[in-house]
C-alpha cells in the first residue's frame, strides 16, 4: 500500500485572537520555521486556517528533526503529524488505516472525531467518524472503540487543501512569535533562575539580550563557559542572542575592604542593576530582566527589591517572583538548561558574601554606606571592562570586536 504523505500542523495560540496585526504575527512565526528548516532539508511551509503547514519536499527529509524544531517556535499552541489524504472517503479510509497503527504505543481504546472545516465535503462529521473507526478497526482488530474516555482520540481534519488524520496533537511552545513584543536585557547568571526567566519573557515575543557580572580571579573562566553554554540552550528558542560581560572584581574588592559586611551584598547588586541599565540603554533595551522570586534570599526580599529597583528608571521584569523553586526547576529541565545550571562554578554574587545579609536593607544606611566609596567612577571603571559576545543557534560563541 502506498505511504500517505507526512505534514506538521501547527495551530495557533493566541495569535489567532489577533486582528489587524495578524499578518505580521504569522510572517515573522513562518520565517521562525523557515530559518530552522534550512538547517534540516527542504520543506515547503505555508499558512491556512490559523495553522501553518510544514511539508517536508524531498525523500530524506527529516520529519521528526523539523518536528523537534517546530515545537520550538513560539506563537503555536499545538502541532502534530498528519497523515493527508484527497478529499474522498475511501482514500481516507485508507489512509486512516495504513497510518493510525504505527501511531500505537499499547493503547486499547479509541475513538473518532471529525473536523469538517471545507463544508463542501458531503460526509457530515459523525458519518466521517464512524467510517474512520471502521477502518481502523479492520486494520488494527484489537482496539475497541470507547466514547468517553478513549486511549486516545484520532483526529479527521477536513480542510481546504485535503483531509488531515493524527493521533492528537501535542502542546506546541505557545506565547507569542519571537521578536514581536520588544528588547529587553536579562541579567543572566550561571544559576537555575535567570535562564529561566529569560526563557518566559522569550515566549511573551520579546527579543533578549544578556548582560553577565563576573569577578575574575575570583570567579573562574569555567564559569564564563557556562553562562554562555545557558545562553546557548535559549538560543533553541530565540535563534540568536548577545551576552555582554561585565567585570566587577575591583568593585567587590573596594565594597569589601570599604564597608560594612552586612550590606555587601546589596551595594554590589545596586552597582549590577545601573550597570546593567546602561548595557540596556547601549544596546537598546526597553526593559530588564531578572530571575528573582520574593523571599528565596536576603536580596530578593521586598525591601531589598526596592532599594535595588530606584537604581534604574527602566521596567523590572521579574517573571517569576511568585514562583516557588520546585517550580521554576520543572521549566528548567523542560528548556534543558537544568544540568548545566547545576554545574558547580561560582557566581559573582557568592564571591565576599556576608554570613548575614541585610534581609531589610534601609535606604538612608544604603546611601550612608554608599557614599564611602566612589560609585560613578567604579560603575564608568566596570564599564570598560565590557565585552560582548554573539550566539547564534547551533554555532559556538563569537566574542565581537569593540562595541
Ligand atoms: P540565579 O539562579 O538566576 O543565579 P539566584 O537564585 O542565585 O538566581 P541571586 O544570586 O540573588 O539569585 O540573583 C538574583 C538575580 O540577579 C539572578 O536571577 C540574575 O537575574 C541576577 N544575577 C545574579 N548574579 C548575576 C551575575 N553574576 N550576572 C548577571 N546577573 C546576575
Ligand atoms: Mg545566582
Amino acid at each position: 500500500m502506498e505511504k500517505a504523505k507526512r505534514v506538521i500542523l501547527c495551530k495557533y495560540g493566541e495569535v489567532a485572537l489577533k486582528g489587524a496585526n495578524r499578518p505580521q504575527f504569522e510572517m515573522t512565526m513562518m520565517k521562525d520555521l523557515r530559518r530552522r528548516a534550512k538547517r534540516i532539508g527542504e520543506f515547503e511551509i505555508y499558512a491556512a486556517q490559523s495553522t501553518v503547514y510544514i511539508e517536508p519536499c524531498g525523500e530524506g527529509d527529516d520529519i521528526d528533526l523539523m518536528y523537534d524544531e517546530a515545537s520550538h517556535v513560539f506563537g503555536f499552541s499545538g502541532i502534530c503529524v498528519a497523515a493527508v489524504a484527497e478529499k474522498d472517503m475511501s482514500d481516507i479510509r485508507r489512509v486512516a488505516a495504513e497510518y493510525i497503527p504505527g501511531c500505537l504505543h499499547g493503547e486499547q481504546t479509541f475513538k473518532v472525531e471529525a473536523k469538517r472545516a471545507d463544508k463542501r465535503f458531503p460526509y457530515k462529521s459523525p458519518e466521517i467518524s464512524a467510517e474512520v473507526g471502521e477502518a481502523i478497526l479492520e486494520a488494527v482488530p484489537s482496539l475497541h472503540v470507547h466514547l468517553h474516555s478513549p486511549d486516545i482520540t484520532v483526529m479527521v481534519e477536513v480542510r481546504e487543501r485535503g483531509a488531515y488524520i493524527h493521533a492528537g496533537q501535542e502542546r506546541g511552545a505557545g506565547g507569542l512569535p519571537a521578536g514581536t513584543n520588544g528588547r529587553a536585557l536579562l541579567l543572566l547568571s550561571g544559576g537555575i533562575d535567570s535562564p529561566v526567566a529569560g526563557y518566559m519573557m522569550m515566549k511573551r515575543g520579546v527579543t533578549v539580550d544578556a548582560v553577565h557580572f563576573e569577578s575574575i580571579p575570583y570567579t573562574s573562566e569555567q564559569a564564563r563557559d557556562k553562562v554562555l553554554a545557558l545562553a546557548s540552550i535559549l538560543t533553541d528558542w530565540c535563534g540568536e542572542i548577545r551576552v555582554h560581560v561585565i567585570s566587577v572584581t575591583h568593585i567587590q574588592e573596594v565594597l569589601r575592604d570599604t564597608c560594612d559586611n552586612d550590606y555587601f551584598t546589596i551595594l554590589l547588586r545596586r552597582f549590577m542593576m545601573a550597570l546593567a541599565d546602561r548595557t540596556a540603554r547601549h544596546t537598546g533595551a526597553q526593559a530588564l530582566i531578572t530571575g528573582e522570586s520574593l523571599g528565596q534570599v536576603a536580596s530578593q526580599t521586598m525591601h531589598a527589591l526596592a532599594v535595588t529597583d530606584i537604581m534604574t528608571s527602566l521596567p523590572v521584569f521579574r517573571p517569576l517572583i511568585g514562583m516557588d523553586k520546585e517550580e521554576i526547576i520543572e521549566v528548567s529541565r523542560k528548556i534543558g538548561a537544568f544540568e548545566t545550571s547545576i554545574l558547580p562554578y561560582e557566581d559573582c554574587c557568592t564571591v565576599f558574601t556576608p554570613p548575614h545579609p541585610k534581609t531589610r536593607p534601609e535606604l538612608p544606611r544604603v546611601l550612608e554606606q554608599e557614599e564611602k566609596v566612589n560609585f560613578d567612577a567604579l560603575a564608568d571603571e566596570a564599564w570598560e571592562t565590557r565585552r560582548t559576545y554573539y550566539i547564534r543557534a547551533g554555532h559556538e560563541p563569537r566574542e565581537f570586536e569593540a562595541n
